[in-house]
């Protein structure tokens, strides 16, 4: 029998507010062992009612250093601590993890002295502790975590004007996973992606994006307006995806990271997909925030 490896979606959304789905963040499940995969707005709250113990994650990844990818942080460090851990969490990312994680940290420092005051030895004396590894931005997939038979490698993708901005491939059990991070279509991707199980891929319905803009405008709300047609230029259209998918052969694609954000509606997520089949055959879905996806894998 095959060991469980799954993708545990916690937000599928994106900066713009949604009731939902939350910013981005994932945990790959992978035997006993959890990895946190970035952790926007909304994300860390997502952990336990998707069946998640914060204190079971002992790794977190970033793949790049976007609000909608880290802003939970703290809260999941603080959840981590007061749920238990007692090892240090080892934290991996591009050139801006140390930086980021050491404001958080500062951010928490009064209140970490505040609980330990009134909490004493209930909680673990040493506070909340990281360890972050920079990892160097290669075009080529590059090993930098083994843990529990599971394998971490980063590629760097194409997010400009965010350098570096990261895809990860994981591989367990016999099988492989590839996260797009954010990024347009890129052949670092692509090459990364070659013969995936499954490829958990951003995506934007360009169509919808220009409706969502059109109704900005047409409320007078230019300035907003604006800042969205900005959004293309960095982002992969779901054609784009359906391409990418169809070029590496990969088993099947899980949309996330949607732009815009459309609703948990299966007529709706249907009119995102629309179009994709045509250039590639295998399976599509659009994931949901807490919802649990197998990386099955992939037909002969
Ligand atoms: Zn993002
Ligand atoms: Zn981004």
């Amino acid at each position: 029998m095959s060991e469980r490896f799954e993708i545990v979606f916690l937000g599928t959304g994106s900066p713009l507010p949604n009731a939902d789905r939350c910013g981005a963040g994932n945990v790959v499940v992978a035997g006993d062992t959890h990895v946190l995969v970035d952790c926007g707005w909304g994300a860390a709250r997502r952990l336990v009612p998707a069946g998640v113990r914060p204190a079971s994650i002992d790794v977190a990844i970033f793949t790049h250093m976007h609000t909608d990818h880290m802003t939970d942080v703290p809260d999941f460090l603080f959840q981590r601590w007061t749920g238990g851990a007692s090892t240090p969490l080892r934290v991996f990312g591009p050139e801006g993890t140390q930086e980021m994680i050491d404001g958080f940290l500062l951010a928490l420092r009064r209140d970490i002295g505040f609980r330990k005051a009134h909490h004493g030895d209930k909680l673990h004396p040493d506070g909340i502790t990281v360890q972050v590894t920079e990892v160097p931005a290669t075009g080529e997939p590059l090993p930098f975590l083994a843990a529990g038979g599971l394998s971490f490698e980063s590629f760097e993708v194409d997010h400009f004007p965010v350098v570096p901005a990261f895809g990860y491939r994981v591989r367990f059990d016999g099988r492989s996973a590839v996260l797009s991070g954010d990024t347009s279509f890129c052949e670092t991707l692509a090459t990364a992606a070659e013969g995936a199980d499954m490829l958990v891929c951003e995506a934007m319905n360009a169509a919808m994006l220009q409706q969502v803009i059109g109704l900005l405008r047409f409320a007078g709300r230019s300035r907003e307006a604006g800042l969205l047609e900005d959004v293309p230029s960095y982002h992969m259209p779901t054609e784009d995806v359906a391409r990418l998918a169809a070029q590496a052969g990969v088993g099947e694609v899980v949309l996330s990271h949607l732009i815009p954000p459309i609703p948990n509606d299966t007529e709706r997520e249907t009119d995102f997909m629309a179009g994709m089949n045509a250039t590639y055959g295998g399976r599509v879905r659009v994931a949901r925030d807490m919802q649990r996806i197998e990386v099955s894998r992939r037909q002969a």
